[in-house]
């Protein structure tokens, strides 16, 4: 359902209003947790549309081995792998299972795009990729040592369950290492005019735009108490995280 008026999709609150507009969608701001998003959400017809070609507009498949390249360094930093297990949410086709698993763990990717899925299982037929969503997975009651999840959470419209999903198949002392664009990084405009103009602002692809503020309100907000943000050149949220 389109929603005329929704509540922060982060704290809640229904102060925020509207600052930018691009590609015809409303951009707002919450000035209780800082976070930008677009209101309202499009419908869930109007996102289907969308996905249904997705990474056939996308240029997905592109610089795979840099990719997994840098897929592994960032996993090789989340520290012991042997005979672990890691989970990639939102795998795509699969580059950060595929380094995970070239690091010694025992790797599961998974995304709800079912032909990106497909198309993992032939390159990458030594990880374990299934068509599914996060509280599918959740539902079942598997639980893992190590989550990765690159570039998801911005396309959400529920974030907070998002995050509950992920903290419940993590195992006790499980890693969480996540990245999302950061509207707050210090290379970006401070302007809100031009900071929109920044390719990372492309509704209805990108629907959340968080900071470090918002993103850590909504980590605890779910349950994360020891949230880590680390330093990065690039305008990139990179969260650590346990339980
Ligand atoms: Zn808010």
């Amino acid at each position: 359902m389109t929603h005329s008026t929704m509540d922060c999709p982060v704290c809640e609150s229904k102060h925020h209003s509207s600052v930018a507009s691009k590609n015809g969608y409303e951009i707002h701001r919450c000035p209780d947790c800082g976070l930008l998003f677009i209101h309202p959400f499009p419908s869930p017809g109007e996102l289907s549309d969308f996905y249904s070609n997705y990474h056939k507009s996308k240029q997905y498949g592109d610089k795979i081995a840099s990719k997994i390249k840098r897929a592994r360094k960032r996993i090789r930093s989340l520290g012991r792998s042997n005979g672990r297990t890691l989970l990639d949410v939102g795998c795509n086709l699969g580059f950060a299972t595929e380094a995970g698993r070239s690091l010694g763990y025992r790797a599961t990717g998974i995304d709800i795009d079912e032909d990106a899925v497909e198309r993992a299982k032939v390159a990458f037929p030594e990880c374990d990729f299934r068509p599914v969503s996060i509280d599918a997975l959740a539902q079942g009651g598997e639980k893992f040592d190590t989550i990765y999840c690159s570039e998801v959470i911005e396309h959400l419209v529920d974030p907070l369950d998002f995050l509950k999903n992920i903290k419940s198949v993590m195992k006790n002392h499980g890693v969480l290492f996540m990245t999302t664009p950061d509207v707050g990084h210090y290379s970006l405009p401070k302007k809100i005019g031009k900071l929109v103009e920044w390719t990372t602002f492309r509704p209805p692809e990108h629907l959340l735009y968080f900071d470090r503020k918002s993103l850590g309100i909504l980590f605890k907000k779910a349950g994360f108490h020891d949230v880590k943000f680390k330093f990065s050149f690039k305008p990139t949220l990179k969260v650590i995280t346990s339980i």
